[in-house]
């Protein structure tokens, strides 16, 4: 029969960092279909892209031969990229000959312009051994630590609040425990869109009596259920938040012994609130102050409160101080270390948690231990045989001015879109086509690969092995069901390849070794055998020693800080560092929609996905539509200070006025062009949820 499977492969699906696992059932070395398993974040549940997302693996657009440009094919920042003129651009070479070329060029720039002279960004895409090896081979083969991946784009300023308050970057509490909150604030992202099967267990909660309070400023599908929305002004968390920790203050909703005994730096909170009153704040943020009390009240009082953020609390030049609020709500109110409390960031792609831990980021090594520290630095240079730098390396947006400036000279991608993700893409675009040499590896011409000099055609989810872990902390195995196509090769070979022609002499077999080798240097993790993940399929961390269970809830008895105590760290207001204008008058939201997964790549080659969602589509409100006399379905042009797209316009209500809202996955309308690249100056994420632009009919 056509649609029988001949055989059943479990795994964990590669989009959002919910973690869903899921099994692919397989024909002839094809994927036929994608069933939902009984994982614990799941639960047999899938969304739209876990279930019908599959079949870009078999897309005639993979690459499946090393590719080395053309000496007479220039290289050029702004374009629209054609997959259909790729052999005017490249031609095939030897697997040899490319990882040659790859590395050869590579240590040549090393050895003439000096360590800082490359960088390297690995990919939450990818498996954590992977992410692994890949910041191995920056630290030990290039010598520095400009080392980063998309977590930079995505949660760096929450992780940075967090690590500083509660000395740990990941969650509390896992998503599940929705169901055991009296009250849950869901501020500045869209379950329902970007992690689906988040989003039915928050509605599963709210069904049974959980109060859901939606803080958006935009009006998302969740708001349906929620008991309350505060739709406050884009910009405007810090005010909100403040003016509600200023309530809980002044009417002596603290829990003084969680405060006592479990927290520094009250104090200086609380003074820090006083001049935050619902009342001087409402005008800010546009909720008024009883609404505000209110609240304030029944996060507060409730026997579990829990709170999960997205990129709106993050991606901002204040993300950071947006976090350090929620951070301080929770602790004032000792709503953590419970079931059914806690803090959340929900996590993007499937394992920027699980890349973050691995040392995928430019000032820590594996489980978030600091470069700078004389003791982290000593351990790993013992478990790698080798000196190592002790300088912070550069962050995603730096590494590209770095290039732009010519003091990054040469860069290995491993499959990551910067040409897409990046703020300010057309100056990213330039930054890459400036390099000397650029290494790319993935499973598309991306638009970055289409600056490459080399491109290593590498394998997609479903043809490696490997462990992801998602947003609740959660290991889990992911399982090869189908091999790469052509010669395509694994990411792990890869990386091995290049490093070895770099003059690393590794020599991992199995994926299961890399694992165990970060066994030794991660404690989080120490615990976890493999036998026991392809047993179990998935095991929570902290878990240090075999046998423990894990632990889904944390910060029950103490924070992982040095003295066990959580610090309350005061924010004030900063505002957006490109506000509207009168030539600039509306404000840019960037984010993404339920079908396409970031920078499209992969979901924009699946059937059904790209089928719903064929085009690009700005959101806007229907009286801003109105106002520019444009009707839905017209062009419209987008411009800002960096670039303009054109793209069809969309009534959406949920819009606020004023503000349009554009998915980043269109590469025909690369909104990133657009977005601004100022940062938060401790997470040094962009700000891509805020910046100012102006809108034009056609
Ligand atoms: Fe995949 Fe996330 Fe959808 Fe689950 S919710 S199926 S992990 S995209």
């Amino acid at each position: 029969a056509l649609n029988v499977p001949d055989r059943k492969v479990d795994s964990v699906c590669p989009y959002c960092g919910v973690g869903c696992q899921l099994t692919y059932n397989v024909k002839d070395d094809k994927i036929l279909y994608v069933e939902g398993r009984d994982g614990p974040a799941n639960h047999k549940r899938l969304c739209v892209k876990g279930r019908y997302g599959f079949d870009y693996a078999h897309h005639p657009q993979r690459l499946t031969v090393p590719l080395i440009r053309r000496a007479d094919a220039p290289k050029r920042g702004d374009f629209v990229m054609n997959p259909d003129n790729v052999m005017d651009v490249f031609r095939e070479a030897s697997w040899e000959e490319a990882l040659d070329f790859a590395a050869g060029k590579l240590k040549a720039i090393l050895d003439t312009h000096g360590k800082k002279a490359l960088a390297g960004f690995g990919s939450a895409k990818g498996s954590n051994e992977e992410a692994y090896l890949f910041q191995k081979l920056v630290r030990t083969g290039f010598g520095s630590n400009n080392v980063d991946h998309c977590t930079r784009l995505c949660h760096a300023s929450s992780v940075a609040a967090l690590l500083e308050g509660i000395g740990s970057g990941a969650v509390s509490n896992p998503v599940m425990d929705v169901t055991k909150a009296d009250v849950v604030i869901v501020i500045g992202a869209n379950p329902t869109v970007n992690h689906p099967v988040a989003a039915t267990w928050i509605k599963n909660a709210v069904k049974n009596g959980t109060k859901l309070i939606v803080a958006d400023p935009r009006r998302s599908d969740l708001v349906r259920l929620a008991h309350r929305h505060l739709q406050f002004k884009p910009d405007t968390d810090v005010a909100m938040l403040n003016a509600m920790m200023h309530v809980i203050v002044h009417e002596g909703l603290v829990d003084e012994d969680f405060i006592n005994s479990r927290t520094i730096g009250y104090e200086d909170l609380k003074r820090n609130v006083e001049g935050y009153s619902p009342e001087a704040m409402a005008p800010i943020c546009g909720i008024d102050a009883e609404t505000l009390r209110d609240t304030a009240r029944l996060y507060a009082t409730s026997k579990g409160s829990m709170i999960l953020w997205g990129m709106g609390v993050s991606q901002h030049v204040h993300g950071t101080d947006n976090a350090r609020c929620l951070i301080a709500l929770a602790l004032m109110t000792g709503q953590i270390g419970r079931p059914g409390t806690g803090l959340h960031p929900l996590r993007g792609q499937n394992n920027v948690q699980g890349a973050s831990d691995a040392g995928l980021i430019p000032m820590m090594y594996p489980d978030y231990q600091r470069v700078d520290h004389p003791g982290a630095q000593e351990k790993f240079e013992k478990l790698w045989g080798m000196p190592l730098d002790t300088e912070p390396g550069l962050t995603v947006v730096e590494v590209m001015h770095a290039a732009k400036e010519g003091k990054i000279r040469g860069m290995y991608i491993m499959g990551e879109n910067p040409a897409m993700s990046d703020p300010d893409a057309n100056h990213a675009r330039e930054a890459m086509a400036a390099l000397d040499h650029l290494v790319v590896q993935d499973i598309f011409l991306t638009e970055t690969a289409y600056l490459a000099d080399v491109i290593l055609p590498a394998s997609a989810f479903p043809e490696k092995t490997g462990t992801f872990t998602n947003t609740d902390r959660l290991v889990q195995l992911g399982r090869q069901a189908v091999p790469p196509p052509g010669q395509a090769k694994q990411d792990l070979w890869i990386i091995q390849e290049i490093a070895r022609r770099i003059g690393l002499s590794w020599k991992y077999g199995h994926v299961s070794e890399v694992f165990d080798e970060m066994r030794k240097s991660m404690a989080s993790i120490a615990g976890i055998t493999w036998e026991r993940l392809e047993r179990e399929h998935a095991v929570t961390y902290p878990c240090p020693v075999e046998g423990d269970p894990g632990h889904p809830v944390v910060f029950i008895d103490q924070f992982p800080t040095a003295s066990g105590r959580a610090r309350f760290v005061p924010a004030d207001i900063i505002p957006a560092a490109e506000r509207p204008d009168t030539e600039y008058p509306k404000v840019l939201i960037t984010g993404r929609q339920l079908e396409h997964w970031h920078t499209g790549s992969m979901t924009r080659r699946a059937g059904v996905l790209d089928a719903i969602e064929p085009d690009p589509v700005a959101l806007v409100h229907p009286l801003d539509l109105e106002e520019l006399g444009a009707l839905p379905g017209d062009i419209i042009t987008i411009e800002s200070r960096r670039g303009k797209v054109a793209l069809y316009a969309r009534a959406d209500e949920s819009s606020p006025r004023g503000a349009v809202f554009v998915p980043f996955c269109y590469y025909e309308a690369a909104i990133n062009k657009l977005t601004n690249p100022a940062l938060d100056p401790f997470g040094k994420i962009p700000e891509f949820k805020y910046c100012a632009v102006r809108l034009t009919l056609g």
